[in-house]
């Protein structure tokens, strides 16, 4: 399209109006899209911490003591099993009842029982002569006093046949050992002695070690008094006795009370949640503790991804909303200013542009001229070959009188059959020259359609800038000077100043 700074005019044409509409939607869209989105990230953040605690509480802490009370009493019903065995032996029955005579022949049942079961340890400590045998053939005498051999006192007045002890092996090794401790009685019920066997810690260790890794939580075996007698190894270091562990001690009571139930207390920023479990077979505490650290993290991870995620589709949504908007735009734009049947400016833009340049005259003291023209009976070429030759000519002619002009000539659909064009800077001499080029050159040109070939003419009325001229002044002479053409016979070009 001929036109002088075509991205200018549009500027005058359009204005920023339309731009600063676009970036207020650009900017309802994105902050719409934020807010929406956040408030559902958020939300279900919120939503999906609330149920962390309650997964916590009511699935996973309960099930894992349950776990890890059966597993334990599978792990020690065959240690069990073997000291009722040996509380119940005859030999070591009579052996006692005769007096201890030939101990090695102790020695050798100890030590059997030891190699057959594969236990760290195996012992006997007659009630009678307060002798402990042990494998090693040994002979040690019970201390009575002390505390490490207070255990067989418990043991001797308990009710039931048995306790299940953890404690270090004072005697022998001097790791922590679970003892099984069963009571032995005469074939009359009588109280003789105490037997058993040790295990070695990591049979029970191996196995909460296993536990607390599956499900990410720390387990802790508890005495009565609260002192930690077993703990997996992710376990807490600082928590030795419960009632010491300052964070824990509003609920200790209630722990080492033995009811089963569900606690949690703050520590380093987090909250833990744990359950108890009495054993009343090992009288013992199984303690499963969980804090809200690693889910709260991975929640935390989710949330990022979610936002991450979310932060994408807000620059892919408001880029493509920018790109389709532009595109529309600019599409728009182009049909606000064009005549669509012929491409060159509709009335509407050549107003603009002829108001424009006018100001710029006056100001600037320059001249410009206005050529209008007008088709000679093209009524009658539409009567003769139809509409559809009657628009490809019109297609034709505007081509030719863009062809004739200069760039910065601007070419304008003004009516039907009539163009207008605005000739900048151009004097009324000039002027009269382009438009008599502008005539001669549609007067020369042979239109050949499907069948026929047709001629055109074309009157033109021209006038040039005069101080005090107005957009309608200039106009309503250009159109006289067209009607004095007409009028004259057409095919001419009449100046009126
Ligand atoms: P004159 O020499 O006096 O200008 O005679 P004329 O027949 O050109 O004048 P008139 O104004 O009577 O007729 C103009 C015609 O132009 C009438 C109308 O049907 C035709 N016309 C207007 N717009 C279009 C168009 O877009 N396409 C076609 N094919 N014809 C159009
Ligand atoms: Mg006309
Ligand atoms: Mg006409």
């Amino acid at each position: 399209m001929a036109g002088c700074g075509y991205a200018l005019q549009r500027y005058f044409l359009f204005g920023v109006g339309v731009t600063s509409t676009k970036k207020r939607l650009l900017f309802s869209v994105s902050l719409l899209l934020v807010v929406g989105f956040l408030i559902t990230s958020l939300v279900s953040y919120f939503i999906a911490l609330n149920e962390l605690r309650d997964n916590i509480l009511e699935q996973d802490l309960p099930l894992s003591v349950d776990n890890i009370y059966y597993d334990m009493r599978d792990e020690l019903q065959r240690p069990i099993f073997i000291s009722s065995l040996m509380a119940s032996d005859t030999f070591l029955r009579d052996w006692v009842m005769e007096g201890e005579n030939e101990p090695e022949r102790m020695v050798r049942f100890l030590e059997n029982v030891k190699s057959r079961y594969n236990t760290l340890s195996s012992f006997f400590i007659s009630d009678k002569s307060h002798i402990y045998y042990d494998p090693s053939g040994k002979k040690a005498l019970l201390n009575q006093s002390g505390r490490e051999d207070s255990w067989y006192f418990r043991v001797k007045n308990l009710k039931e046949p048995y306790e299940v002890n953890i404690d270090v092996d004072y005697r022998n090794s001097q790791l922590l050992t679970i003892f099984v401790n069963h009571k032995v009685e005469d074939f009359n019920g009588q109280f003789i002695g105490v037997a058993g066997v040790g295990l070695e810690v990591n049979v029970a260790k191996k196995f909460i070690d296993e536990s607390s890794r599956r499900f990410k939580h720390e387990i802790y075996f508890l005495d009565l008094e609260g002192d930690v007698k077993l703990a997996s190894s992710n376990a807490n270091k600082n928590i030795k006795n419960i009632n010491n562990f300052s964070p824990m001690k509003e609920i200790a009571k209630d722990i080492l009370s033995g009811k089963k139930g569900i606690y949690e207390y703050q520590y380093h920023g987090h909250t833990h949640y744990l359950t108890a479990r009495h054993v009343a077979d090992f009288n013992w505490i199984i303690l499963v503790e969980k804090s809200d650290k690693d889910g709260k993290e991975s929640m935390f991870n989710a949330l990022a991804i979610n936002i991450f995620i979310c932060i994408i589709i807000i620059v892919v949504v408001v880029s493509s909303t920018n790109f389709t908007i532009g595109f529309y735009q600019r599409e728009l734009e182009v049909m606000a200013h064009e005549d669509k049947l012929t491409g060159v400016y509709n009335r509407h833009a050549f107003d603009v542009l002829l108001k424009d340049t006018l100001q710029l005259d006056e100001r600037e003291n320059t001249v410009s001229s206005l050529a209008l023209f007008d088709i000679d009976y093209f009524k009658k070429i539409n009567d003769q070959h139809g509409h559809l030759v009657g628009d490809e000519i019109l297609k034709i002619v505007a081509k030719k009188i863009q062809a004739s002009l200069r760039q910065v000539d601007v070419v304008c659909r003004w009516g039907g059959e009539e163009f207008i064009i605005l000739l900048k800077h151009t004097s009324q001499e000039q002027a009269i020259k382009v438009a008599e080029q502008v005539r001669e050159q549609i007067e020369k040109c042979e239109y050949k359609m499907a069948k026929q070939t047709v001629t055109v003419t074309i009157s033109a009325g021209v006038t040039s800038y005069q101080p005090f001229d107005t957009t309608q002044s200039m106009l309503s002479r250009a159109d006289k000077a067209l009607y004095d053409s007409k009028h004259a016979g057409r095919n001419r070009v009449t100046f009126l100043g």
